[in-house]
């Protein structure tokens, strides 16, 4: 029997009670559908690396812990928190002499975790050459050199991979598109500069791409985030920061290594995808299984999608849908099904598909096959 003096204190605790239990499962689901999510290919892990973030040791407003509890959130397998050598903004409440302190204090919080910290630094500069990524540095404060081009060749004497950071950035490139300096063929013809972003924070550059495959540079989509992850991609909203996907031999910082000095990434932002179809092609069959549901002229075929992706596809299949449009979608970590108008009974046949979202060179979309068998 509750007292009468308790009932206010015992409705509430199970209006609380009552809130937890509606809403728990939902709460932990948000976390849950958070992580970023997509299948190895044959021969390779395929890892997700946000190669380029901040905090308040530069201009960020985190502490380098924040960065580490995000990227686990995401269920990343690799970061290197990359604060700027030349530039602290916060150095007279927040004292930065030294720069591998930011790599130091993401070990220890990635502590206990599968996630991987790799050292690095931005190298600050006007353009040209604009803003450069080192990472696998070994020393960030050798690196802290007045001439900028000794700065790069202290980065290859410490075995560093090194990439140019959105050379779209309307702040140092008014017109928004990546241009080549005499200075950045320089870099990258004495092998100085290995990668390129073509995706940073929310801004794609399809110039950028060109640069990376006409100078066989490796293709980097990164957050470069400063505030919060989960405020600056909308996560509770269903959104995701950009990463570079890496298709590594093995789950180590030397295989991620590997792997960007051979080219073997993809980028990932805004439900689309961007790679060589070399890693393209398996990455969606692999994230695509068919299943045909019985011969028949009019046969149905369901597609489960196993990726984050929800793949956007444009039948060119010689074979008309029955219950699609030309264009329909597969909904990341759903099924769909569709009916294909074979005209006969087939023992196997192939569907064609030109996957919009996912772009192998300016203006060039991924031509998938499916085989129905
Ligand atoms: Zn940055």
């Amino acid at each position: 029997m509750i007292q009468p003096n308790k009932l206010p204190y015992t409705l509430s605790l199970i209006l609380v009670l009552g809130f937890l239990l509606v809403n728990l499962p939902e709460i932990h689901a948000q976390d849950e559908n958070r992580s970023i999510d997509f299948p190895d290919i044959p021969g390779y892990f395929c890892l997700n690396g946000d190669l380029h973030m901040h905090s308040v040791l530069s201009d960020g407003s985190v502490w380098p812990n924040i960065r580490v509890q995000e990227a686990i959130k995401d269920e990343l397998d690799v970061i290197a928190l990359t604060d700027h050598l030349e530039y602290q903004p916060h150095a007279r409440d927040i004292p930065y002499p030294d720069r591998n302190r930011g790599f130091e204090l993401t070990t220890k919080a990635a502590e206990g975790s599968k996630l991987m910290v790799i050292n690095g630094v931005e190298i600050t500069r006007s353009m040209p050459p604009g803003h450069c990524n080192a990472i696998f540095i070994e020393d960030a404060n050798n690196l802290n050199l007045e001439d900028v081009m000794e700065v790069f060749r202290e980065a290859k004497n410490q075995n560093a991979f090194v990439f140019w950071n959105h050379p779209h950035w309307t702040a140092q490139q008014p017109n928004g598109i990546a241009t080549l300096d005499e200075m950045h063929l320089e870099l990258i013809s004495e092998g100085l500069i290995h990668g390129i972003e073509i995706y940073n924070e929310s801004t794609y550059s399809e110039e950028a791409l060109q640069i990376a495959l006409d100078h066989n540079l490796t293709i980097l989509g990164n957050s470069d985030i400063h505030g919060l992850i989960d405020w600056q991609f909308d996560v509770p909203g269903g959104g995701h920061r950009p990463t570079t996907l890496i298709f590594a031999t093995d789950r180590s910082p030397e295989a991620i290594k590997e792997a960007l000095f051979q080219r073997r990434t993809a980028v990932w932002f805004d439900n689309t995808l961007v790679g060589a179809a070399e890693f393209l092609t398996p990455l969606v069959q692999e994230s695509l299984e068919v299943e045909r549901v019985g011969k028949a002229l009019v046969e149905r075929v369901i597609i489960y999608n196993h990726s984050d992706a929800s793949y956007i596809l444009e039948n060119h299949s010689e074979y008309k849908l029955h219950n699609q449009a030309d264009v329909f979608t597969v909904p990341a970590h759903s099924k769909i099904r569709i009916k294909v108008k074979t005209v006969e009974e087939l023992d196997s046949y192939n569907l064609r598909f030109e996957v919009l979202n996912a772009i192998t060179a300016p203006g060039e979309h991924l031509e998938l096959n499916l085989e129905i068998k």
